[in-house]
Formats: C-alpha cells, sequence, structure tokens
C-alpha cells in the first residue's frame, strides 16, 4: 500500500496566511469595500480579490499582503534608476508578488504576475521589518526600495518596513508604475524619500492594454512633484508602441509643466515575456528621444540599458554651463564633481536632486544577493529555492 503523500499548499493558499487587515480602503456597505490603494480603486464584494489578486475582501474587511518578500536583492542606485539621489549608494531593494498592471513586456513578470500565470513561480520569503532593515545594514546599504512588483498594491508592508528604516537612519524609495491615489499618496508621505514612476506612454489606448488608464498616472506624477518628494521618470521605448515623436513631444511637455528639472530616462526595450515581436531599441532611437525631450525643454535626459553607445547621454552635466557633474558607465560612477551642498563645482548652480554630503564610493556596480533568506514552506513546498 502505498504512503499518502499530504498536498502541498498553493501560492495562493501561501499568501493567504500572509494578511493582515488593510489601512487603504472603506467599507461601502456590510458586503462591499473600496479599496484606493491603487488608481482602480477597486469595489470588492464579499469573498472575491481586487484586480492586483493580492488584496481581497473577506467578511467585510480588506486583507493585504503582509510578511513575506518575493525577492530581495542589493542594487546600485543607479539601476533602480535614480541619477539625482545619493549617486553610488547600494539599494537594497525588496518585492512582494503581484501587481494592478499586466503589461506583456515586462521584465520582473515572475513576481509581478505570480498569481495571475501559471509561469510566473516565485517562492515567498519569511520576512520581518527589523530583519530586513538588519540585513540592509549589513550590507552597508544606504536605502530600502520597494521595488520588483507594484509597491502601491502593498503599501501597508512597506511602510511598516520604512517606518523601521527610517528610525535607523536609511533612505527609502518606491519605484513604481504610478497609478496612484490621492489617499495612498498621503499615506506615503512621511516616509517615502524618492519615487521612480515608469510612465510608459502618453497614449490612454496603450495604458488601457496594459490594464490601466493614463489619467491617475499623470495626476500622481503632478502630487508626487507638489509633495517634494524627489521624482525621477522612466520611460521603456518600445519600438512601434510608444516611441512616435508625437507622442514623445507631448510625454516630455507634460513633464515640462511639472518641472524642467524632473530626470526623465529612456530606457532600451529587449523582448521579453508577452511581447516577442518588437525590435530591440536601438541607440539611435534612444538618442532621438533625447532629443525630442530636450526640445520641449527637459533638463536632465538619460539614455539607458545601452551603456557605453549613447554618448553622452550616460552622465549628467550642469544645466547652466554644461561642465561636467557625474560621468558614468552604465550604473558605474566614473567620476563625481557635485559639491557638497549639491551644486556645479565649475558655476555654483545647484543641482536638483537629494545629494550626499560627500561621494563615499560606489559598492557594487552591479546586482547580488544578499544573506541567506528563507522559503515560506522549505523546499517541499514546491516552489525553486531561493537560498541566496
Ligand atoms: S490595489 Fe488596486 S487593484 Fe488591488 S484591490 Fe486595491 S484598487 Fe484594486
Amino acid at each position: 500500500m502505498g504512503v499518502e503523500v499530504p498536498a502541498l499548499p498553493s501560492l495562493r493558499e501561501i499568501l493567504n496566511q500572509h494578511v493582515r487587515e488593510g489601512d487603504l480602503y472603506e467599507k461601502v456597505d456590510r458586503n462591499r469595500v473600496r479599496c484606493f490603494a491603487c488608481g482602480h480603486c477597486c469595489p470588492i464584494l464579499e469573498g472575491q480579490p481586487g484586480v492586483c489578486k493580492v488584496r481581497y475582501n473577506q467578511g467585510g474587511k480588506l486583507y493585504v499582503p503582509w510578511g513575506y518578500v518575493g525577492g530581495v536583492q542589493c542594487d546600485p542606485i543607479e539601476k533602480k534608476p535614480f541619477f539625482h539621489a545619493y549617486p553610488g549608494a547600494l539599494a537594497y531593494s525588496f518585492g512582494m508578488l503581484g501587481c494592478d498592471l499586466h503589461c506583456g513586456y515586462c521584465q520582473n513578470w515572475v513576481t509581478s504576475q505570480a498569481l495571475r500565470d501559471p509561469n510566473a513561480v516565485s517562492p515567498p520569503l519569511e520576512a520581518s521589518p527589523e530583519l530586513l532593515v538588519r540585513d540592509a545594514l549589513r550590507q552597508g546599504a544606504k536605502l530600502l526600495v520597494s521595488t520588483y512588483n507594484e509597491p502601491l498594491i502593498t503599501a501597508e508592508w512597506a511602510i511598516a518596513i520604512f517606518k523601521e528604516a527610517k528610525a535607523a537612519g536609511l533612505k527609502t524609495a518606491f519605484v513604481s508604475n504610478g497609478n496612484g491615489t490621492p489617499q495612498v499618496l498621503e499615506y506615503l508621505r512621511p516616509w517615502v524619500d524618492l519615487y521612480k514612476v515608469d510612465l510608459k506612454s502618453f497614449d490612454d489606448r496603450h495604458y488601457h492594454e496594459l490594464g490601466g488608464r493614463i489619467g491617475p498616472i499623470l495626476d500622481t506624477i503632478r502630487r508626487l512633484h507638489d509633495m517634494g518628494i524627489w521624482l525621477e521618470i522612466v520611460t521603456l521605448l518600445i519600438p512601434g508602441f510608444n516611441d512616435s515623436d508625437d507622442e514623445l513631444r507631448r510625454l516630455a511637455e507634460f513633464l515640462v509643466s511639472v518641472s524642467p528639472d524632473i530626470p526623465w530616462h529612456v530606457t532600451a526595450f529587449h523582448k521579453d515575456y508577452k511581447m516577442p515581436d518588437p525590435d530591440d531599441t536601438k541607440p539611435k532611437d534612444l538618442m532621438r528621444a533625447a532629443e525630442i525631450g530636450k526640445n520641449a525643454g527637459l533638463r536632465y535626459i538619460y539614455a539607458g540599458n545601452l551603456p557605453g553607445r549613447v554618448g553622452d547621454l550616460e552622465n549628467t552635466r550642469c544645466a547652466n554651463c554644461g561642465g561636467l557633474l557625474i560621468r558614468r558607465y552604465g550604473y558605474f560612477v566614473e567620476e563625481y564633481r557635485v559639491t557638497a551642498s549639491g551644486s556645479c563645482r565649475d558655476c555654483g548652480r545647484v543641482v536638483p536632486g537629494r545629494w550626499a554630503e560627500k561621494f563615499e564610493g560606489q559598492i557594487a556596480d552591479r546586482q547580488f544577493m544578499p544573506g541567506r533568506w528563507v522559503e515560506i514552506g522549505g523546499p517541499a513546498s514546491g516552489f525553486p529555492g531561493l537560498t541566496r
């Protein structure tokens, strides 16, 4: 007679054991709640999840992810990318699972689409704010970053970690699609220093294809800037999707209308996930986008993902005198000339951003995995191991 092997818990069952009641919702009536962690503002019936699949209504309360990470990694801050905030700093980066959009070209689909796509399998790892902050300090990190999945939909957990991080003197950041609401931004405001928004297109129809709307994203960009949170924008340039001259011009003009000092990163697409058709972005495409941004009036434009192939577009130059401020190759800071007070060494003009008093070198110019993390459910849970 064969031995009966107990069924392994599903990813859904494991995640449902790692929740707590959320802060970012309201009760609509006895059985319905409305979540406002992201721009979808889902009305959610009893027993149902929201669009993101990770927040759900049970018994008239909204339950949200808590107590795990979907991955942890140490990245150079330039990889997030932030080019005007603490250059060279090590960014201790964590994510959870799930997303409120479903971009076919997602480079983090293993974590972002974990509950939508059966091929996206990522092991959740047991974590606590204290453990994460202790590990970040041990690695020499200057900041903690919520990234890899959409941090807005797991904002309560990120803020619990950021409170601990702030108490330890660390900076904090969100790397996000920007599909926010006024309520979630007020919730984040005291605890988030830096915010990167992925502005994927300037066409509402394109956003619909990705599962969102452009309105909440533009509103988030304006609000973040008005709140004084340091903001950088990234646009992944996808040939034939979002790279027409007209769309790029309108996008850049919008950013200028918020502030010409917002850094804009145009980065190169490479075939991924469900979008194998468009060509990879070429250096000349990035340079064309940068020229459009410059003509619109943006002062700081960077071309990413093609190190050494985009001329001066990896470097920061003074918007007043053109003097070199930071020379980079990929994520590597080769030369640093911003003064202790955050200004140009040649002409004294203040450089917009968040600057350390001193450039203390770079711990790493590429990602690496920090210490040992324990997979929830252990190796027998059926999820591939992630021990480093
Ligand atoms: S985070 Fe967004 S997608 Fe998820 S339940 Fe809340 S409003 Fe809906």
